[in-house]
């Protein structure tokens, strides 16, 4: 080593070393520098590239490994000759520079396409484009020049200074579409992965704007993200209006099948929550475990998550998108993350918005309108029938002895059965009926032009189906019978129509009747107390 060094001080200040020490240090340099480390370079990248799984990293040493490859091999007859000869031979020499070429570009590729370093896409892109500038400079002036030379042979008397301007004029009409050619065709192949997500994510903003429902909206989103991030399975959590709790709304992939829906529920003060609140931004489920300094959570483990995209709208967090199952291993770069905390909070706000609707139309249970829906859509039937002259009969349906229900096997197995009533119901009726809850375990249904004839008939068909069916519980083994007790209210369509309260009276007072009378049974009230 002290001959090592003593060789590389000679180099600067060229003091006279005895001939031994002279010709062994040299031996040292000429092995060291010639030989060993080009071997060891490519050593280390090559065993690298065998042990790594990550398929980026071993695309970029791949990359690195075949422009240093003619270096190293060069290097070998070099450092030989060196060593023995002393000398190497010119033709040699100029065979070492020309194995050197690659090696710049091959980090140059790696670097701008494949995110060696992590280089920042700013940085990235800043170097590309002063790279692009000083090419078009020389394109530009090298146009004009050969343009100049060659007008001056035809136009003998045109000064070169009118073919300056008219190259001017025509790169500032070329100027602005070459520019837009350009960025395209360099995002494409420098940053495939941004140019791709940066493409898709304002369309894709777009196109999920267009979803009608909730869970439309939600599909949409879970969809296309887990596709863009090649990802097999996804969850999505959604809080509710008071921002308090998170339940799953959605999932896909292989969580499908658990019916994590009832199963999963966060409160937003859990510190796994409030933790995904805090960072604002899409992070792994490694780096959440680590910031909260945990090794494992039970339920995130249930939702096998790689990546967490939390969508704010301001400063509360109104869902969570978690996404796993990752086709191919790549790193989340921290400008991929920028794009996508811009995204979910861009539909955020489409997120809570229907999520607002939904939960002020829709009955959270049983996916029925919620009972003011109901009301108005009666007082607007209420108009029509006046109008039309046409009938038109109201339905209130209450389940017999449901207590007893919960009494015997729990509340959640209640609403079960609820859920299924509710859907066993809607099946049975036709689109144009309308179908709510009431309240509890009492539904109301709207027929419109409907006679009181017809009406009875398709209330007892109800109650028939019900009194037949037999409903699985909880555990899917335990089954259960029941029936239901229907009142019904009509309107001829002549005489006084009542308003929408009378008509719900009536109705509710024939049900008052049907209980009294044994349940399980349709009852309707005489004409004569009809509103
Ligand atoms: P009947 O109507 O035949 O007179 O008997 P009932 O047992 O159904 O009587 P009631 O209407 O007084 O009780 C209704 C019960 O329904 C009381 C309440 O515990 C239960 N219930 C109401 N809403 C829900 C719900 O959302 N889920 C569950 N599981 N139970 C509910
Ligand atoms: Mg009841
Ligand atoms: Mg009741």
């Amino acid at each position: 080593m002290a001959l090592f060094y003593l060789r590389y001080l000679n180099s600067f200040f060229h003091f006279s070393l005895p001939p031994v020490i002279s010709r062994t240090s040299f031996l040292l340099f000429g092995a060291t520098y010639q030989l060993l480390v080009p071997l060891m370079v490519f050593g280390i990248l090559l065993h690298t590239f065998f042990k790594t799984s990550v398929g980026i990293k071993k695309i970029q040493t791949k990359i690195v490994l075949f422009g240093i490859f003619p270096w190293v091999v060069s290097m070998v007859p070099s450092a030989l000759f060196n060593l023995t000869t002393g000398q190497i031979p010119d033709s040699l020499y100029i065979f070492n520079l020309v194995c050197i070429i690659p090696v710049p570009f091959a980090f140059l590729i790696a670097i701008f396409k494949y995110r060696l370093f992590d280089v920042e896409l700013v940085i990235r892109k800043s170097l590309v484009y002063g790279l692009l500038t000083g090419f078009l400079f020389l394109v530009y002036y090298g146009t004009i020049g050969i343009g100049s030379g060659l007008l001056s042979l035809i136009f003998n008397n045109v000064k070169s200074l009118w073919i300056v301007a008219f190259a001017t004029l025509l790169l500032g009409l070329l100027f602005n579409p070459l520019r837009k050619r350009t960025q395209l065709y360099v995002d494409k192949f420098f940053y495939p992965e941004k140019f791709h997500l940066r493409l898709r994510l304002p369309e894709l903003s777009k196109e999920v704007a267009s979803s009608r429902t909730l869970l439309e909206l939600v599909s949409q989103i879970l969809d296309q993200l887990s596709r863009l991030l090649h990802m097999q399975n996804a969850v999505f959590l959604i809080a509710d209006e008071a921002h308090k709790k998170f339940s799953v709304i959605k999932t896909s992939g292989n969580l499908s099948s658990q019916n994590l829906e009832r199963e999963i529920i966060f409160s937003a003060n859990e510190p796994v929550m409030a933790q995904i609140a805090r960072n604002k931004k899409p992070i792994t489920l490694q780096e959440l475990y680590r910031q909260l300094e945990i090794h494992s959570n039970p339920k995130l483990e249930k939702l096998n998550a790689d990546i967490i995209l939390p969508f704010h709208l301001q400063e509360n967090l109104v869902a969570v998108l978690f996404l796993g199952g990752e086709e191919e291993k790549s790193k989340l770069s921290r400008e991929d993350r920028d794009l996508l905390a811009i995204f979910c909070n861009q539909v955020a706000a489409m997120v809570e918005n229907a999520h607002l609707f939904q939960t002020a139309t829709y009955d959270d249970l049983t996916g029925l309108y919620r009972r003011h829906v109901f009301e108005r859509v009666v007082a607007r039937e209420i108009e029509r029938s006046r109008r039309f002259k046409h009938p038109l009969v109201v339905a209130m349906i209450d389940i017999d002895h449901f207590k007893k229900i919960n009494d015997s096997y729990g509340h959640a197995a209640g609403d079960i059965l609820l859920k299924n009533i509710a859907f066993l119901i809607s099946r049975n009726i036709r689109n144009i009926d309308c179908l709510a809850r009431y309240g509890g375990e009492e539904f109301v249904l709207l027929l419109p032009e409907t006679g009181i004839k017809p009406g009875l008939g398709i209330s007892e068909k109800l109650r028939k189906i019900v009194e037949e069916r037999s409903f699985s519980l909880k555990d899917g083994e335990s089954h259960c019978r029941i029936t239901i007790s229907i009142g019904l209210a009509y309107w001829q369509g002549t005489g006084k129509a009542g308003t929408v309260e009378e008509l719900l009276a009536a109705a509710d007072q024939a049900l008052y009747r049907a209980k009294n009378r044994g349940r399980n049974r349709v009852e309707v009230l005489s004409s004569e107390l009809m509103p």
